[in-house]
């Protein structure tokens, strides 16, 4: 574990942080995640946090509140100056490493799921390697989409499924308003496990199989909670 700070915070809208630490991680692959630790009530609390920053910057986080969470309401509060602790081994297979070749890259994510493209975005390596990168963006609010501009700078497409507005991940690809083909795409999603499954399924019927390494398919998951 390292002991840093906190160097800057963004808010992008209510319970939604990002939090700029003051040091960078050492190797990683964009698309990692690492324990992050804090003392919460007399005792050390630690849970995974996707790393948004790119290898070799200084770590950024992208934090949601959960209401009655153990450690996300506290990391939520830190303020510029106060310490945390993170693990200086990132671990994780979410990552380009793994994807089998496409000619397209689909990053479907809900809220602060978006954290691991932020960082391959930023690193590069994937731009070359996809002919087109579409990023689809599931939030309740517009407020909460994180990043949008940057990514726009980035070169890669940007789409807002706003649930309060025009729908969710889930109606957009029921609508048929995402074209993806199984012969041309790989599809990524994180966040919410309830997203995953229900996008997953309905890519399964549209022909998109679950990429495994001993059997590649189309679709490489990263969930942020067990399905209860
Ligand atoms: C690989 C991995 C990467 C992750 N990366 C991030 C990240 O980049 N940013 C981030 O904000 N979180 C991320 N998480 C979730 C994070 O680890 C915590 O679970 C989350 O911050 C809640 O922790 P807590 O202690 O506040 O809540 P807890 O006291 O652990 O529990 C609250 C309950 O809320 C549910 N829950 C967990 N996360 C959410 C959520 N976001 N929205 C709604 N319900 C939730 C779970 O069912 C959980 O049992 C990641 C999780 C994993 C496994």
């Amino acid at each position: 574990m390292i002991q840093t700070r906190i160097a800057r915070r963004h808010d992008w809208a209510p319970g939604l942080v990002t939090l700029t630490l003051e040091h960078p991680l050492g190797e990683f692959e964009p698309g990692q995640w690492t324990n992050v630790a804090l003392e919460v009530g007399g005792e050390r609390v630690r849970r995974a946090y996707s790393l948004a920053s790119p290898p070799g910057a200084p770590v950024e986080l992208f934090v949601s509140r959960v209401a009655g969470g153990r450690l996300s309401p506290a990391l939520f509060d830190l303020g510029v100056g106060d310490p945390l602790e993170l693990d200086d081994q990132p671990q994780g297979f979410f990552t380009l490493k793994w994807l089998p070749p496409a000619q397209e890259l689909w990053m479907m994510a809900t809220g602060t799921g978006l954290a691991p493209y932020v960082s391959m975005l930023r690193q590069g390596d994937v731009r070359s390697r996809f002919e087109r990168i579409v990023v689809v963006h599931g939030v309740r609010h517009e407020a909460e989409l994180a990043y949008r501009d940057e990514l726009r700078q980035l070169g890669v497409e940007h789409v807002a499924a706003v649930s309060r507005a025009t729908g969710r991940i889930t109606s957009l690809i029921d609508r048929g308003e995402l074209d993806i083909q199984p012969e041309r795409a790989h599809v990524m999603l994180c966040g919410n496990p309830a997203m995953i499954a229900e996008v997953s399924a309905l890519l399964e019927a549209r022909g998109l199989t679950k990429h495994r390494q001993r059997k590649p398919g189309h679709v490489t998951v990263e969930s942020y909670w067990e399905l209860k």
